[in-house]
């Protein structure tokens, strides 16, 4: 009985910080810059509204995990081209006007931070949307100002793919002479006026996915506030398109925000290795589900759905994200990170955060650290509420 008395203090701490936590993340407005459960819709005829098996996201777990506000990725990889690729991003977007019509009242399209904080006053859940790709421009200043028209918050200046304004993360680390040799490293004369066209029209320019030449060019060009919709820490895993301390230092100093990827294999260092090593044991079933799905990706999230165990086992702990989002913090303020998960993009996210529902996890362990209410709701979305407005005037 002493003992249990002893305890007592202790237990009502846990139970005051699992209060707190819960209170401090429902009265947040929290967003996430990136998603791609649209392009998923799209090849498997899921209906968003309602509770899926598949997928991380629905209205169903989106409400349980105390999301506000998700900016749909709108993506078609670089094989779409001239005459294609324009039409696709309609496409999607049509896909989001009508999931928006099934739900009347009960979910918007949102364009500025004002609309954003009336449609969750209202118990709304907001969408917006992000367009993944420069080539879905098909080099038109006319299709950025139609696409804008429709809702486009973001531009993603490159995906992997290069457009001929601006290189990639990918092609500036792997083809890194032939761009050298062909003149063509950064942003080109036209890639700045696409970024004053989208500075113009309250669009924010995503540095997400577009190589180190690219963003220095674009920070000197832009008359705005940038984002990264989805990136991580460099210093704590050196791949291509995460971003370097130099780097995330310039985005501060422009007032710029990068939202966090929860994908393992830009958080974890190891995990490259150990996904080889997955895939080559099941090579022949990916095969055939790329058969299915004619989607790399969807294929590789489909297989480790099918041997979840093993697959769970190469995932990285929740600490390592949490590890990303403090490192950052630490380097660069507060006022500088947010959450942009890539869930429905990736095949593999930390232990634990499986789904949108999951998201209050991340408020609990940022309590642990000791990070304030305040600090948390910035995190959450009041840094994507700042550099939106900043860039849209509303
Ligand atoms: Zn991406």
């Amino acid at each position: 009985m002493k003992k249990l008395l002893l305890l007592l203090p202790l237990l009502l701490t846990i139970k005051a910080n699992a209060q707190d936590a819960k209170k401090i993340h429902f009265n947040a407005i929290l967003v996430d810059t990136h998603n791609d459960a649209l392009s998923n819709e799209l090849i498997t005829g899921v209906d968003l509204s309602k509770r899926q098996t598949i997928g991380n996201l629905d209205l169903v777990r989106a409400k349980e995990g105390g999301l506000d506000v998700q900016v749909f990725s709108i993506w078609c990889g670089g094989e779409y081209g001239t005459g294609r690729a324009f039409k696709f991003a309609n496409r999607e977007i049509d896909s989001l006007y009508a999931l928006i019509k099934r739900n009347p009242g009960k979910m918007v399209l949102a364009r500025n931070a004002a609309e954003i904080k009336a449609a969750v006053a209202k118990g709304q859940f907001v969408g917006m949307i992000g367009v993944e790709g420069g080539h879905m421009i098909e080099d038109r200043m006319d299709y950025v100002d139609a696409l804008a028209k429709r809702g486009m918050r973001y531009l993603t200046l490159t995906w992997n793919n290069s457009t001929s304004w601006a290189t990639s993360a990918y092609d500036e680390r792997f083809h890194h002479d032939s761009l050298v040799k062909a003149g063509h490293l950064g942003l080109t004369d036209y890639g700045k006026q696409i970024v004053h066209r989208l500075n113009d029209l309250g669009v924010m320019v995503d540095v997400s996915h577009v190589g180190e030449q690219t963003f220095y060019d674009v920070l000197a060009t832009t008359t705005k506030p940038v984002i990264a919709s989805h990136s991580c820490v460099y210093s704590l895993d050196p791949v291509q398109r995460n971003l370097k301390d130099d780097q995330l230092k310039a985005l501060a100093k422009n007032g710029g925000v990068v939202f966090l990827n929860f994908y393992s294999g830009f958080l974890d260092s190891t995990y490259s290795n150990k996904e080889t090593k997955f895939l080559q044991e099941h090579r022949a079933e990916l095969d055939s589900l790329e058969k299915v799905y004619h989607d790399a990706d969807l294929a590789k999230i489909r297989l480790n759905v099918i041997h979840q165990k093993e697959s769970d086992q190469i995932r990285p702990p929740l600490s390592l994200l949490i590890k990303h989002i403090d490192y950052i913090v630490k380097l660069i303020g507060v006022d500088h990170v947010g959450i942009g998960s890539d869930f429905d993009g990736a095949e593999s996210y930390p232990q634990g955060m499986d789904d949108v529902s999951d998201y209050p996890k991340i408020t609990e362990e940022l309590l642990k650290l000791h990070y304030s209410d305040v600090d948390i709701d910035k995190i959450l979305g009041g840094n994507f509420l700042r550099v939106l407005k900043a860039n849209t005037g509303k």
